[in-house]
């Protein structure tokens, strides 16, 4: 393939990238946004490899990783599930930093690249800051992985003067920066290098360590954007136009998404990647009084659940976490039918934090076929409960903590949360009072409005739906 023709399908992949993030933005055009990537994708790397810069003794080492990379990634699809989603897109984070530093390392050393003034200066300065941003996404989302599966606790880990300990390594890896580039040969310039690298690591274990539960969806959508840049850097380093745009499309996309989400949540987006914050002024987290649940709780079955859905006039459905647990997404759309059929008004409401991942849950609504148009996002719906009958949590706890508005001691403090309290009757199914992702009590089970339908989601659902068609 020529040089031009190259040049020409990495045009059409931008464009194709371009247009792919614009389908996700929606639900209804996600599938096709989905599908422009792919195509765009398989030019990419299609135009890479059959490019000028791949001689055919390369083919049987790019055949080899294509086999073993392709082989883990369709092993991966087939036995991830819906809910560890989150933890496999933090772990390929991960491995985008880790390339970058490979990538970085190799063109260091790499003898065939000579660069002299002012380019070699840009060439190395790439390198420095491919494999800093690399390392530093590495090591955070394995810290993220580890936490969003379960293996590292959700709890904040705060270290004494941890702002100073940020800032001196900071001001460390400047240092070793003008080691590096002064050096005056690849050997001098290895021990900078490897001493920034090490420093990094450190760093994103350390500031990712720190992030409290709650504050996770900023922290995987940062990572995200993080390893956008990664692999812009990396695409400098290579002299890859459509490395550096696919890069930034995905530094700048998860900038975005952060952005949102910190608004959405009503945090700083500085405090949050500081890390601690919500914790109640540095210290971990811990109870607020107010929080104290007081009171008794009121179990009811699924047949007295049917009962209160099937007198009223509107109903609100809250999905959380535990219905993608529990994969009830299908029974909550054949009870919502059945209930339309009987003329009731169901209505989804989503708060942008439910689940593990941006959208976690519309992906699953979409999944069940429920249609768009009942789906709220939770500004919409927020005034829409004190005229509900009756508001249904499946398997949600910590968006629907009033102690978020109630109690300023709180960890969550200050996030806005969906005030199902304000309905005629709350009904909240989980299966037991354990707390949510942020280990955060939650008051609103002892709200003398509040039922607690207890068990597994989908197996009390099926049990609803049967009594609601009774
Ligand atoms: P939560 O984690 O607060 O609560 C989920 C609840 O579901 C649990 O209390 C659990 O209670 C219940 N549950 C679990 N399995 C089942 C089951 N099989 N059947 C019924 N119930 C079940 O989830 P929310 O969606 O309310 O809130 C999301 C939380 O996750 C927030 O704190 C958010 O910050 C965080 N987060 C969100 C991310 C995102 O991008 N959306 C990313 C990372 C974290 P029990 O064990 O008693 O059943």
């Amino acid at each position: 393939m020529s040089p031009s023709l190259v040049s020409v399908a990495y045009l059409g992949a931008a464009i194709l990238f371009i247009l792919s993030l614009g389908g996700l933005s929606n639900p209804e055009t996600a599938r096709r946004g989905n599908l422009l990537g792919m195509i765009g994708m398989a030019i990419a790397v299609l135009a890479t490899v059959f490019g000028p810069r791949v001689g055919a003794e390369g083919y049987a080492w790019i055949i080899g990783a294509l086999v073993i990379g392709g082989g883990i990634g369709l092993w991966a699809a087939r036995i991830v599930k819906m809910t560890q989603m989150p933890e496999l897109i933090a772990l390929m984070h991960s491995l985008v930093g880790l390339a970058a530093c490979i990538v970085g390392f190799a063109s260091y050393v790499d003898t065939s690249l000579q660069f002299e003034g002012a380019e070699k200066t840009i060439h190395e300065v790439e390198i420095y800051l491919g494999i800093l941003i690399g390392a530093y996404t590495f090591s955070g989302s394995v810290i993220a992985f580890g936490k969003l599966s379960g293996k590292i606790g959700g709890k904040p880990v705060l270290l004494p003067a941890r702002h100073w300990i940020n800032l001196v390594a900071l001001l460390a890896m400047v240092w070793f920066g003008r080691q590096f580039l002064a050096a005056p040969d690849v050997q001098a310039g290895m021990t900078p290098l490897l001493i920034m690298t090490v420093i990094a690591v450190l760093l994103g274990i350390h500031m990712i360590m720190a992030i409290g539960g709650a504050d996770m969806p900023v922290v995987i959508s940062m990572l995200n954007s993080y390893s956008g840049w990664a692999a812009a850097a990396t695409g400098f380093m290579l002299s890859n136009d459509l490395l550096i745009v696919t890069g930034a499309l995905v530094g700048s996309s998860g900038a975005i998404l952060s952005y949102i989400m910190c608004n959405a949540m009503n945090r700083n987006f500085i405090s949050v990647i500081a890390g601690g914050f919500g914790s109640g002024g540095g210290a971990a987290a811990k109870k607020g009084d107010a929080a104290e649940p007081q009171g008794e709780v009121v179990p009811v079955s699924a047949a007295e659940t049917a009962e209160l859905l099937r007198e009223a006039k509107r109903v609100i459905i809250v999905p959380g976490y535990g219905m993608a647990v529990a994969q009830a997404q299908h029974t909550v759309y054949e009870i919502t039918q059945t209930l339309r059929d009987k003329g009731v008004e169901v209505h989804f409401a989503i708060h942008p934090v439910a689940g593990r991942m941006p959208g976690h849950m519309n992906v699953l609504l979409a999944e069940a076929k429920v249609p768009y148009d009942i789906v709220m996002e939770m500004d919409e719906i927020n005034e829409e409960f004190p005229d509900a009958d009756v508001a249904m949590v499946i398997g949600a706890n910590d968006i629907v903590n009033p102690s978020a508005l109630e109690d300023p001691e709180s960890p969550i403090a200050g996030m806005p949360v969906l005030e199902v309290w304000k309905a005629r009757h709350s009904i909240v199914m989980k299966r037991s009072m354990a707390s949510g992702y942020a280990g955060v009590d939650n008051p609103l089970f002892y709200k003398e409005n509040n039922r607690m339908l207890f068990g597994d989601a989908k197996k009390m659902l099926d049990e609803v739906l049967v009594a609601l068609k009774a």
